[in-house]
């Protein structure tokens, strides 16, 4: 027997509608590339998404066409967000910093129809101009278009010459609203295609997990970038929760942020480990926090209890420690903070990548291809399964068809282990794994430990193969400014949280590390170094 309940499609221009509607005065802050400071509501916003709904149709854009964006973070990229999906079009957001030929490859096989870019990255797009699809409207985020690429418009001029449309598209919820490419470490990228439905849901999870980000009196900073799984849904949740966005624009270095952040009173900011060094040794020259700031979001790579311990512990941020991934919408767990827990336990249980959010199943599977208990202690590859999750890749049958294992479960090619409590900690990625003698050496473990000891800046694990024990741990160590630390001196510190076995042979220096598009240590770039270079 059916419910005798309405049923009414869950779509993103309906958040943008209530935020305009109910926290219509809630605000937009936007450091932006043109270096000054913008500020808009939420109904001013959906306002200029309506004009750039009409100016869209008008350019001949159609429901399930492809849309791209090249663009930091900043209003009017928001606005794309919502005009794009809100006419029944697929917002692309494409990473700036990936190499050209993959930005290309990317746009090409989404076919993308339009492109629009910030004004900073017009080189980029002139050079890349001969390479994209046959046809593509550019339109430069700005006043002007830049006079290298003849034929560009200009954002301002467009959506000011258009009536704000009547109103969005009527579209089913499981129509297509997002487009966003993995960034492709292996092989090819592969497009995860997000639907109204997907995104709405992801949106209101987020919500319930993170609720100390959100809500009228909080000021929300995305660190991550929109191109980067849609700044991790806060674009959705942010409007949807009436929460004011302050957008840091393409400097996320320390000062920036912390001057940004402090400036504009930002309660809680969502991003990646790595930017959040920098914010550290900034609050650590100026002596103190943002002042409003209460919580980090960080994700998108182990934190390490180095930084947990700096952010807790030295300037009372509470950390917020997530898992997710591009074909999740990315949030699949957070960890949720519990009252009253001394600062070491609460430290520990922060090392966790969390509890999963409603709506995302979550197991581990055993080499044997079965689930693996929940207790803690068995380690198996993270199989995941719910609304948010991925069915199969954009336009790319063969990844499609491996896309889910044959219960129908989303494999990660993280390897963890889920305790009685649900949280999740990854101890390796499959692509990472160091199986040392039949027995499991967590590169993740070997890198937080490592990353402890005085003088190591940056540590990255990685597995070589060994005669006897099948593989062994190297580690390739980044020292910090005129430190000398030596390799005895950090196998002694990793002998104090390390069993013998799992202490490295191998370890190595290096002046940096290679990184992904995304910021994240690029291991197989490092493996193809550590074996042309050979072992010392
Ligand atoms: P994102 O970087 O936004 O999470 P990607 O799809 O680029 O999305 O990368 C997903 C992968 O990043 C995960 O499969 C996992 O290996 C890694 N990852 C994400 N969050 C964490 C985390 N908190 N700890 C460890 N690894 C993480």
């Amino acid at each position: 027997m059916s419910g005798l309940m309405m049923d009414r499609p869950l779509s993103v221009p309906s958040i943008l509608d209530y935020a305009a509607e109910i926290h219509g005065e809630q605000e937009i802050v936007s450091a932006r590339v043109e270096g000054d400071r913008h500020r808009q509501s939420f109904a001013a916003t959906r306002e200029r998404a309506l004009r750039l709904a009409a100016a869209l149709r008008a350019m001949g854009i159609e429901s399930g066409d492809r849309v791209a964006t090249l663009a930091w973070n900043g209003y009017r990229h928001l606005e794309l967000y919502y005009a794009i999906a809100g006419i029944g079009a697929v917002c692309h957001t494409i990473n700036p910093r990936l190499f050209p030929e993959q930005i290309s490859w990317i746009a090409t096989h989404a076919e993308d129809r339009v492109l629009f870019f910030d004004a900073d990255l017009a080189p980029l797009v002139a050079d890349l101009a001969p390479q994209l699809p046959k046809g593509i409207r550019l339109v430069c985020l700005g006043d002007t278009a830049p006079t290298a690429l003849p034929g560009a418009l200009a954002y301002e001029a467009l959506i000011a010459g258009h009536a704000p449309a009547s109103g969005w598209t009527e579209l089913p919820e499981r129509a297509a609203s997002g487009l966003c490419y993995t960034s492709g470490t292996t092989g090819n990228p592969k497009g995860a295609l997000y639907s109204h439905r997907s995104t709405v849901l992801h949106a209101m999870a987020a919500v319930l997990a993170v609720p100390s980000s959100f809500g009228t009196d909080q000021r929300v900073l995305p660190a991550v970038p929109l191109f980067h799984v849609n700044a991790w849904g806060l674009p959705f949740s942010a409007l949807l929760s009436g929460t004011d966005l302050v957008m840091p624009g393409p400097r996320l270095d320390g000062a920036s942020l912390f001057q940004l952040m402090d400036q504009e009173a930002v309660t809680a900011a969502w991003g990646v480990p790595t930017v959040w060094s920098g914010l550290i040794d900034e609050m650590r020259a100026q002596g103190r926090k943002p002042r409003a700031l209460h919580s980090l979001l960080i994700g998108g790579s182990a934190v390490s209890e180095a930084q947990i311990r700096a952010l807790e512990s030295e300037f009372g941020i509470a950390v917020l420690h997530g898992w997710g991934m591009t074909e999740l919408s990315p949030l699949g767990s957070v960890t949720r903070p519990r009252r009253d827990l001394p600062l070491e336990d609460r430290i520990a249980s922060k090392l966790s990548q969390g509890q999963r959010l409603f709506g995302v199943e979550m197991r581990i599977i055993g080499d044997d291809g079965q689930p693996r208990a929940q207790d803690g202690q068995a380690v198996g590859e993270l199989a995941v399964r719910g609304n948010n999750v991925i069915a199969g890749y954009f336009n790319d049958a063969e990844a499609s068809a491996r896309a889910l294992d044959e219960t129908g479960w989303f494999r990660t090619g993280d390897v963890s282990r889920i305790d009685g409590s649900g949280a999740m900690t990854i101890v390796d990625r499959t692509k990472d794994l160091i199986k040392s003698g039949g027995e499991w050496i967590s590169s993740i473990d070997l890198e937080n430990a490592a990353t402890g000891c005085p003088g190591v800046a940056q540590a990255a694990a990685i597995g070589i193969s060994h005669e006897k024990w099948g593989e062994r741990p190297l580690l390739v160590i980044v020292r910090e400014a005129g430190a000398s630390v030596t390799g005895a001196a950090i196998a002694a510190h990793l002998g104090a949280s390390l069993a013998k076995w799992q202490i490295p042979q191998h370890i190595v220096f290096r002046d940096s590390l290679p990184m992904t598009a995304t910021g994240k240590v690029s291991k197989l770039d490092l493996r193809r170094i550590i074996s042309a270079e050979g072992l010392p």
